[in-house]
């Protein structure tokens, strides 16, 4: 997608501080982080959101939570971390492509605001 923001990043268009990248995803540091630790990972198809995911996506969907096991290990908060999807504006998407957030490195409260 042209003017996405995720897509120029994994096009290598736009800069970020990327931590991983294979032939279907890619990581880097949120520009606005939350947590001492807060990594997005994306995937390099252009999927708007999970309401938008098709069952054509269910293994790089796997792929990506499995990519945030690996670099919560890599970053040493593999003991305590939180994987966030948020799905549609009302729940706090900004960016239209699909992502996680991982976060960690301080005390996580519950229910997240
Ligand atoms: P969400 O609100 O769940 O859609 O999350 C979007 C996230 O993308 C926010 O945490 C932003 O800080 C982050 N973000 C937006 N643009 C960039 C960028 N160019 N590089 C890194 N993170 C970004």
């Amino acid at each position: 997608m042209a003017d996405c923001i995720f897509c120029k990043i994994a096009a290598k268009e736009t800069q970020a501080r990327v931590i991983r990248e294979d032939d279907d995803l890619v990581a880097f540091y949120d520009l606005n982080p939350q947590a001492p630790t807060h990594v997005l990972i994306v995937p390099k198809k252009h999927i708007p959101s999970l309401s938008g995911a098709c069952r054509q996506d269910i293994e790089l969907l796997g792929k990506l939570q499995y990519a945030a096991r690996e670099i919560a290990s890599e970053l040493g908060i593999a003991e305590a971390f939180r994987l966030v999807l948020n799905n549609g504006r009302k729940a706090g998407q900004s960016v239209d492509h699909i992502h996680y957030h991982l976060m960690g490195g301080r005390r996580l409260m519950w229910p997240p605001g």
